[in-house]
């Protein structure tokens, strides 16, 4: 884990996601197929040291996005930049290098890390994989790693089940950091966790990001969490981008009703005045069987005609991105 001067930082983006899709063939019946389009036309650039927050009620794309990101899929049309390198050119066979560049860190720090190694062995194993260190520069990374996420040098022969959830996940970055990665993509990574450690571990995902100028895609439900981490936020629905820009303009001036739906649920970010409030009822619509226009028109409460007929194009309105046919009229 290096840290990184300010003088290195550098302007061009890090990542960079253009027209991202996914799409999955699944049986229908005894003899038929469907497609299912998880992912739509997904893009947006992150920088380096910022942090791009994934929003969006769990079914709405957060973590195909997130397997495409980290590699573990191919996307089935659009282009993923890691660095300045396409990750397409090189097809199944992405070199170990590019892939140690993106880390992931998941949800539950339960089952994420193995019980039958120390964590001494965790942190060890992904340096033995990715570099040539030989076992006693491996070891001293090992004690670095565990200092700066706040382990103490006895923890290192114990066992996960031995820890707290919240030490747990402390492991779970520390193993995705040690490989000084370029790119963490955490998934819901505090929602397993009690509320008082909550912050705790928010806490130290923003250490680590201004020490090491590391840049996180943070996927969550929580848009109390997202405005604590984020620089930009992603709000996505039915596999599509909804409203993409700064936290401020989304947080505090949303333009998509479906935004405007999940701050109304989040009480510490809910805006006073009650008619900016709007009430989220029914559930995503099924991927086998889309609705026609706009993917969100049968749960808007402004839906209009046009909104049946036509999808929304994702434009610029009001320094933010968003795909709403009457964004103008919703200003928060
Ligand atoms: Fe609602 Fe229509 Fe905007 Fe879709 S396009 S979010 S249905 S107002």
């Amino acid at each position: 884990m290096s840290a990184v001067p300010e003088e290195k930082i550098n302007s061009q983006p890090v990542l960079v996601a253009d027209q991202l899709s996914k799409h999955y063939t699944v049986r229908r019946g005894l003899f038929g197929h469907a497609q299912v389009n998880a992912l739509n036309g997904v893009s947006f650039a992150l920088g380096q040291g910022k942090t791009l927050a994934v929003v969006g009620e769990s079914g709405s794309g957060k973590s195909t996005l997130a397997r495409q990101l980290t590699m573990i899929e191919t996307p089935s049309v659009g282009v993923l930049t890691i660095d300045g390198e396409r990750v397409e050119r090189f097809g199944s066979q992405v070199p170990p290098e590019l892939r140690r560049r993106v880390q992931m860190v998941f949800q539950n720090p339960f089952a994420s890390l193995n019980p039958r190694k120390t964590i001494a062995q965790t942190l060890d194993e992904p340096l033995a994989i990715n570099t040539g260190l030989g076992r006693d520069e491996r070891a001293v990374k090992v004690a670095e790693a565990m200092r700066v996420v706040g382990l103490r040098p006895e923890h290192a022969r114990r066992y996960p089940h031995m820890f707290s959830g919240g030490q747990r996940q402390r492991i779970a970055i520390a193993r995705a950091m040690i490989v000084d990665p370029r790119i963490v993509v955490a998934d819901e990574p505090v929602s397993a966790l009690d509320v008082s450690i909550q912050a705790q571990i928010l806490n130290l995902f923003m250490d680590l990001q201004q020490r090491y100028q590391v840049s996180f895609v943070f996927i969550s439900h929580n848009l109390s969490v997202v405005e604590h981490v984020a620089d930009e936020v992603l709000v996505m629905y039915f596999g599509r981008v909804a409203e993409l820009g700064d936290k401020r303009l989304v947080l505090s001036r949303p333009r998509h009703p479906y935004t405007r739906s999940l701050l109304s649920a989040t009480p510490a970010l809910r805006a006073s005045d009650r008619r900016l409030q709007v009430r989220l009822s029914g559930e995503l619509p099924s991927p086998l069987n889309p609705p026609s226009g706009c993917s969100f028109h049968p749960r808007c409460p402004m839906a209009i005609e046009r909104c049946r007929r036509e999808e929304p194009e994702l434009r610029e309105v009001d320094g933010r991105k968003v795909a709403c046919h009457r964004a103008e009229e919703t200003e928060g």
